[in-house]
């Protein structure tokens, strides 16, 4: 039977574009539909507050885009991406005035640890040596590593909550950072597998730091866009799928949706076991986003922090333990962990002249509609007295209003689904391949598949190999560096 298309993606974000340039690359036809009027999924960037002002929608930072195997792959510069390096990755105020920082050199953010230096060279060290080699095989489905060794050591470490993790600091600094890494997870800290999240993100930092795109993280996604194009690929934008029946023919549909929206758009081509296990799939915990315009930079106490491309608010890992214990227990805290991205200090052209934005965004109830902007800029107050003085303009995202922004975010769920132990690589269902959907010719390749939740495009790039493999009988080499 002859069809339109060799392979349909639905949804263009950075997974389904990956998918999308993986099955074009190897010589298919390939036609990207996306539901929203433009492009990139979590990587849009709009004016969202004051004309002139512009926010990054969703994403904003990117250790696991700098660092993704595939990403590396492609010649995204000459398509346009820039990425911009802040002199300190992240930065962890305390009440006292100073901060913890994370720096692009392994031994430089050690050393400014002090008296955990050698606890932190003893649990990075391994992790940063070993990354390059084992980020092709921990960035995908199970299977046998490469280097099962270096594997093994990893995991022992990764697979540990965060809080085991950080029994290993002695200095409030240490742990501090430490958690504000590992609350990334979007996990209680003291759930198994909460150190992978803080392992990659620090090794990450080290290796290839945590840059922002110039121009916001929509520069990304219109760098991939352009080289799938540039390939040959198609793109139809403003249309959301509901049914099988409204795409043109192919041989593969590869779907960047999450296992709730997969069902009702093709629930009826599965047998009823899938259908269970994507109904049992569970979704986490959702965010409360603010965006701001600002009158200057924000003014925190800590030097550090106004260097810092990213800042993590949340005091003592004691606190934001509490946090994230409290909010995966479906209560509300009034002193939660704060994510801030500061981009325009470092991309002006992001603000006008002398003005900023700042991006931000803490963790809430799944499903929460509650209004968390005095408690974040009470958070940011905390550490930057006389911040709200400079606020001009704010815009903000309940969970609903993200879900209906973009619905991958179920209950405002970032990562499409819980990002624990027994979801990690068996996303959204324990089956030999996880891309493999029940029926022939259905793949799934959003971040509901391994390695889950980022900005990276691993899931895109093994849901296409794997569907080249069954369907066309191509074989994808991992992108290993040599
Ligand atoms: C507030 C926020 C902050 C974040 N910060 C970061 C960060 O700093 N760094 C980082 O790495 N990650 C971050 N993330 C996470 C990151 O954005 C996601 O993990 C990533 O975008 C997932 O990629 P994806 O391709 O799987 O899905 P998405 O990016 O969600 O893309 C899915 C696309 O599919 C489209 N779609 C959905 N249903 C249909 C349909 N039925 N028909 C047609 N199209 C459809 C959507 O419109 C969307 O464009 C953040 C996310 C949010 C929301």
């Amino acid at each position: 039977m002859s069809t339109e298309y060799d392979a349909i993606v639905v949804g263009s974000g950075p997974n389904g574009l990956a998918a999308a340039i993986t099955l074009q690359q190897a010589g298919l036809s390939v036609l990207v539909i996306e539901g929203h009027s433009n492009t990139g999924g979590g990587l849009r960037t709009a004016e969202l507050t004051l004309p002139g002002y512009w926010s990054d929608v969703c994403s904003a930072i990117h250790p696991m885009g700098a660092g993704s195997p595939f990403l590396q792959t492609l010649p995204l510069e000459q398509f346009g991406l820039e990425y911009i390096h802040p002199p300190v990755l992240a930065a962890h105020p305390f009440d006292d005035g100073h901060a913890a920082i994370l720096k692009r050199d392994l031994t430089e953010t050690a050393t400014l640890l002090g008296n955990d230096k050698d606890a932190y060279l003893r649990l990075l060290e391994p992790v940063v040596r070993d990354w390059p080699g084992l980020a092709p095989d921990v960035l995908g489905p199970l299977h046998f590593p490469e280097h099962p060794l270096n594997m093994a050591r990893f995991g022992l470490q990764a697979l540990r909550s965060a809080q085991s993790v950080a029994k290993g600091f002695r200095t409030k600094e240490a742990k501090g950072l430490w958690a504000g890494m590992a609350a990334h997870s979007l996990l209680s800290l003291d759930t198994l597998s909460t150190a992978a999240v803080g392992l990659v993100l620090m090794a990450n930092g080290h290796l290839t730091g945590w840059p922002l795109p110039k121009g916001g993280s929509q520069s990304i996604a219109a760098a991939l866009v352009a080289y799938f194009k540039s390939l040959g690929g198609k793109i139809e934008t403003g249309h959301y799928v509901r049914s099988l029946s409204e795409l043109p023919s192919a041989k593969a549909i590869l779907f960047d949706i999450t296992p709730k929206q997969l069902l009702e758009i093709a629930g009826e081509s599965f047998n009823d076991l899938y259908r269970w296990q994507l109904k049992k799939y569970r979704y986490g915990v959702g965010v409360f986003k603010v965006d701001w315009a600002l009158n200057g930079p924000v003014p925190f106490t800590a030097p550090e922090c106004r260097q810092a491309g990213t800042v993590h608010l949340g005091n003592t890992i004691e606190e934001i333990t509490r946090s994230e214990a409290d909010v995966n227990a479906g209560r509300l805290n009034d002193s939660p962990y704060v994510l801030l991205a500061q981009q325009s200090l470092f991309d002006p052209g992001r603000a006008p002249e002398g003005k900023q934005v700042l991006w931000g965004y803490c963790h809430v109830p799944h499903g929460s509609t509650a209004d968390r902007t005095e408690i974040i800029e009470k958070q940011i107050e905390r550490f930057a007295p006389g911040f709200r003085d400079l606020i001009l303009d704010r815009h903000t995202f309940n969970t609903a209003q993200l879900e209906e922004y973009n619905p991958n975010y179920i209950g405002g769920d970032i990562n499409g689904g819980i990002l624990d132990i027994w979801q990690l690589f068996t996303r959204p269902a324990l089956r030999i391949s996880p891309y493999r959907t029940a029926a022939k010719g259905l793949y799934l390749c959003s971040s509901s598949t391994p390695p889950g939740g980022g900005v990276h495009g691993m899931c895109g790039f093994h849901a296409a190999r794997r569907a080249l493999k069954d369907l066309w009988h191509i074989n994808v080499p991992l992108p290993r560096k040599a």
